[in-house]
């Protein structure tokens, strides 16, 4: 008989049974607005699961009746693939966030209901350890972990993924049968491939992830408090701006070309800076500044002494008035607050790509252009330099689904705005700043050409596969998984042969 995993110590599940929200129920709007703001879905009917079994029963009665199903954990996806006007049933994870030790697999485990501060806070507390992630608190560990996750430790510890041992999934069988499984890393399991899927492949793909397992590959010993990496007890939080009104295109030039050989110089595995990690946001000129947060994961001297070279480095050749802003915090402190930033108010649409190197001038000048742009008056638009590499980087493409690893840098390009009524405006700004950048390349990342390697799922952009916005010959696809993708076809075909999880850029069938 296949070895199942240990159910958790931890109270019982609050719910007797999966909870059963229809439109009538009062509970029903909280539950359907539980996404981001740009969308809102109308689904018959809502589980809310409190146990594995759960979800299996929510699967079934969807797979029965023919309704197309989706799961939500954190919300925080940044397309419309849970609000979906198609998903008939949402499964909401909200009642499965225990965190535990599990003695059987010797790993953590983390229900996928969780968020990331629930799992950080519990993580540490209990055992003094974390999961490298993201630095958004509320965003849920279901969606985030498939999707090859990464936050301020990751340059020195590597992604979330890197430290996956196991996943519990439920699945659907070609003859329409809910069950759950459990796939590991050992070279042994049989289902691995279902586990190396969850590595990156992305969410809502090959079925409903209800737990996932965490053990780094090189601990050993069955030590819960060595089995994962320990964080900093302290961390110096810095928050730096730029006055944009005082900036020419040379001055802006200089700062992106900067920070973008900083990125070069300093993202090798064994550099000194990987414990240093910073968001850069280059704002539109009506926002009168552009701003950085950051932290190293240290404090006293040597982490002032990062930290100053940093900026310095930056500020070369710049002469535009500039604060710097540092505090030192407890990690845990730090990993609560994550910058600060609270994208609830507004509707927001972001593109993103992978850079190995930094921008070219050529797509520096195009920034420069669209943060600038007169016809355009929202300040609410950004492009985002986040630094990467590291540790994230000595690990092999094909190793886990994350295939981009030698990449230093992480684009984002962000569009924020409050008028539903405004939407066109924001999306038609975006989308023409996204095809500059990458003109030269049919309007997005193309891997392997120039300073692109594709784009990151976890921020997925529904007009990577309209062809009016991606004229490249490549496809969505490559640029979310590059060589991984064929394989992430063959595991679907395995695992979700009726093609029940789906939405508007899942993993395809293998074609026949
Ligand atoms: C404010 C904000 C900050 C962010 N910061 C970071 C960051 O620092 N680093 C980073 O890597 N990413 C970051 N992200 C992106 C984030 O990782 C993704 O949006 C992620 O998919 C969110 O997961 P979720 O569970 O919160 O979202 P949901 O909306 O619940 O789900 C997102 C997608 O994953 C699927 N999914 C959700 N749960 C499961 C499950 N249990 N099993 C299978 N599929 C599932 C959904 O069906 C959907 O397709 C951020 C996003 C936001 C909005």
């Amino acid at each position: 008989m296949r070895r199942r995993a240990s159910q958790p110590p931890g109270p019982a599940c609050a719910f007797p049974g999966p909870v059963r929200v229809t439109q009538q129920d009062v509970r029903y709007p909280s539950l359907v607005g539980r996404g981001l703001r740009r969308f809102r879905g109308s689904p018959d009917e809502v589980w809310v699961a409190g146990a594995t079994e759960h979800v299996v029963q929510a699967v079934q009665h969807a797979v029965r009746h023919d309704m197309r199903v989706a799961v939500r954990s954190g919300g925080h996806c940044y397309e419309g693939f849970v609000d979906d006007p198609a998903v008939r049933v949402v499964i909401d994870l909200s009642g499965m966030r225990k965190v535990s030790f599990d003695p059987l697999l010797n790993a953590f485990a983390v229900e996928a209901g969780a968020t990331l501060g629930e799992m950080y806070r519990d993580l540490f507390l209990g055992w003094g350890v974390t999961v490298p992630a993201g630095w958004c608190p509320d965003v849920g560990v279901g969606g985030h972990i498939l999707g090859g996750a990464y936050g301020p430790l990751c340059r020195s510890a590597g992604l979330s993924t890197d430290h996956l041992y196991a996943v519990e999934a439920v699945v659907v069988d070609r003859h329409g049968t809910a069950r759950s499984v459990v796939a590991t890393r050992e070279p042994s399991d049989p289902y691995r491939d279902l586990w190396w899927a969850h590595t990156g492949g992305g969410g809502g793909n090959f079925g409903t992830v209800t737990r996932y397992w965490f053990r780094s590959p090189d601990a050993d010993g069955d030590d819960p408090a060595g089995l994962l990496p320990a964080p900093p007890a302290s961390v110096l939080s810095f928050h730096a701006e730029w006055d944009w009104q005082g900036m020419d295109e040379t001055a802006f030039g200089r700062l992106v070309g900067n920070h973008g050989q900083w990125s070069e110089q300093h993202s090798s595995p064994d550099s000194p800076f990987t414990s240093l990690y910073s968001e850069l946001h280059l704002l539109r000129l009506p926002a009168g500044r552009h701003v950085m947060d950051g932290q190293v994961a240290d404090t006293g001297p040597a982490a002032e002494r990062l930290l100053d070279a940093y900026i310095t480095a930056l500020n070369q050749g710049i002469g535009t008035p500039f604060t710097l802003q540092k505090q030192q915090l407890p990690w845990l402190t730090s990993a609560l607050r994550g910058p600060g930033v609270d994208a609830s108010p507004y509707r927001v649409k972001l593109k993103a790509g992978y850079l190995r190197r930094r921008l070219t001038d050529q797509q520096i000048a195009a920034a420069y252009h669209q943060l600038t742009r007169t016809d355009y008056p929202n300040p609410g638009g950004a492009l985002g330099l986040y630094t990467y590499g590291g540790k994230v980087n000595t690990v092999a493409p094909e190793a886990t689904a994350t295939a981009q690893r030698d990449s230093v840098l992480k684009a984002v390009y962000v569009a924020a705005w409050e008028d539903p009524a405004e939407d066109d405006t924001h999306l038609a700004w975006i989308r023409s700043f996204y095809r500059d950048v990458y003109a030269d390349t049919g309007g997005v990342p193309v891997p392997g050409t120039g300073n692109s390697d594709g784009s990151f799922v976890n921020y997925p952009d529904t007009d990577l596969a309209d062809p009016r916005w991606n004229t490249s010959a490549t496809p969505w696809s490559t640029l979310y998984y590059k060589d991984n993708y064929a394989r992430l076809q063959t595991v679907k075909a395995r695992w979700d042969p009726r093609n029940v999880f789906t939405h508007a850029l899942a993993v395809e069938p293998p074609p026949t």
